[in-house]
């Protein structure tokens, strides 16, 4: 199973494409994004996934693994159904092979009685599609809540002990980058404990691919995707929200040719926003501009993907920025996480 690394605490996901969801959001299709067909989950699917991912080797037991519930609006399931689903989980969290549930949800979806059932079957962490704190864009988008339904939904869900993460969509209908970095800064004030970062990108048979198709929806270019979600991530992590994800998993269905019709999809979205991040902390240590011809780079052996950059856009930058040729990049485990050695040659 892919998602299973040895020595970190696992989420296990659990897709529930659609369900208990109100209407299909404009852009939304979740059937194409996790690669799963928008039918009702049983609770006996549930207990087969956490089987299998217990039984495969790099399950380490030490871990404080997770199960998720992603793709729907899991609050406005029926009750029954969130009772059953969160039930099928019980028994691993009493072992202790499963250490908490996670969900998200829409931010006009919850109320204090389903939290407290959520509570009580060991739920803590719950995410919500925010998507965008600008009013206009969330009227445009048709998502059929306002910001304020955000805030208060965060504020409850604190209130009632839970960790709340916050998902948002740069390049919804309506949005700017002034406007995106407005609902950045508004999330920031909130102080959720992580953020996730969708940019907005056109599936086929979606309502923003027919707006894209007659020309309504111009989606973002790339770069300036890649420029917002970069100093999103700057501005987020600065007040230590970390930001967890950064563009839509590449699931097999998105991967097929055609079913992205446009907008800022690339399959190493996340990387090249990071590495962007990493260029933007090490610029102040790199030579200025003429001061050299040649230099080589050591960095902490982590970083050297974020120091290369997808496809060495990374080593093309600094040469830019420093005139200077970039001889090699090495690993060297005496330089700490964030920090660089140039030496010039
Ligand atoms: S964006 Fe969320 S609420 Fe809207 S259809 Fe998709 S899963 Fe449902």
């Amino acid at each position: 199973m892919s998602h299973l690394r040895p020595g970190r605490p696992l989420i296990v996901p659990v897709f529930l494409p659609f369900q208990g969801c109100p209407h299909r959001c404009v852009y939304c299709d979740q059937e194409k994004i996790t690669s799963r067909r928008a039918e009702p989950v049983h609770p006996s699917t549930v207990t087969n996934l956490l089987e299998q991912a217990v039984r495969s080797p790099s399950f380490d037991s030490s871990e404080k693994h997770e199960v998720a519930f992603y793709g729907g609006t899991f609050t406005r399931l029926p009750r029954a159904k969130i009772q059953e689903l969160l039930e099928a989980v019980s028994p691993f969290l009493r072992d202790g092979r499963f250490h908490s549930i996670r969900l998200s949800t829409r931010p006009d979806g919850l109320d204090e009685e389903t939290l407290l059932l959520l509570k009580q079957l060991g739920v803590w962490t719950v995410e919500l599609g925010a998507q965008s704190m600008d009013d206009d864009v969330l009227r445009l988008s048709q998502r059929g809540h306002c910001a304020g339904d955000t805030i208060r939904s965060v504020r409850l869900l604190r209130e009632k002990g839970f960790r709340v993460g916050i998902q948002l969509m740069p390049g919804l209908p309506g949005d700017s980058e002034e406007k995106f970095l407005a609902t950045v800064d508004r999330v920031t004030a909130l102080l959720p404990d992580m953020v996730r970062l969708y940019p907005t990108v056109v599936i086929k048979g979606t309502i923003l691919a027919d707006w894209y198709l007659k020309g309504i929806y111009k989606p973002w270019p790339l770069v300036e995707a890649l420029e917002v979600c970069c100093e999103s991530v700057v501005r987020l992590e600065r007040n230590a929200i970390p930001v967890i994800r950064i563009g839509l998993m590449s699931s097999p269905s998105l991967r097929e040719f055609g079913q992205v019709l446009g907008g800022p999809w690339h399959e190493a979205f996340g990387h090249m926003v990071r590495s962007s991040v990493y260029h933007r902390r090490i610029e102040p240590f790199l030579p200025r501009l003429g001061e050299t011809g040649r230099i080589l780079l050591r960095v902490h052996p982590k970083e050297v993907p974020l120091m290369r950059g997808f496809k060495n856009s990374g080593i093309r930058d600094v040469e830019l920025k420093t005139g200077a040729t970039v001889q090699s990049v090495l690993p060297d485990t005496s330089i700490s996480p964030g920090c660089i050695r140039v030496e010039t040659l």
